[in-house]
């Protein structure tokens, strides 16, 4: 399962409020907490969903088995196509894998596909490398200052 596109449009800073994508987002964030889903987010998920699986028909000529949509065009099958797979990851995926970024001021949404579920960034080049300037600006505050600053303007550069 590619869920690459999914999580590029979840993890969208401008992600609407209350749009149908915060909803899928919603959900895989109450995983990565082991919240419990709120009844409203479970509401309109099961909505989205719904309407997916109205237009899943299996694709007749695949030589494995395979789905298609059939029908909605443009944002609403992508949408559809995104809620399907957030199904089909709480169904099957060991939910320990599904994580948030534990970078300083990122809430990007990931799936751990390492072997001993040991990733904690988004991106190590990015949030990763971050987190280990700061540990080594915090080891190195006192003996240095002229770091201190270098460091936080670092920090703020996306
Ligand atoms: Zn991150």
């Amino acid at each position: 399962m590619d869920v690459e596109a999914l999580f590029t449009a979840i993890n969208d800073e401008a992600l609407e409020p209350n749009s149908d994508l915060a909803v899928l987002r919603e959900i895989l964030q109450s995983v990565t907490n082991k919240k419990n889903f709120d009844t409203r987010t479970m509401k309109r998920f099961g909505e989205l969903t719904g309407r997916a699986h109205q237009h899943r028909r299996l694709k007749p000529s695949a030589s494995e088995i395979e789905f298609e949509l059939v029908g909605p065009t443009g944002s609403t099958r992508k949408i559809s196509e995104f809620a399907l797979q957030v199904e089909d990851i709480l169904v099957t995926m060991d939910l320990s894998r599904v994580k948030q970024c534990e970078g300083e001021e990122c809430e990007a949404l990931f799936i751990d596909e390492s072997k001993n579920k040991s990733r904690r960034w988004c991106d190590m080049a990015h949030c990763g490398m971050l987190r280990k300037s700061k540990v080594f600006y915090d080891k190195h505050r006192r003996v240095n200052p002229a770091v201190e600053a270098e460091s936080k303007l670092g920090a703020k550069r996306k």
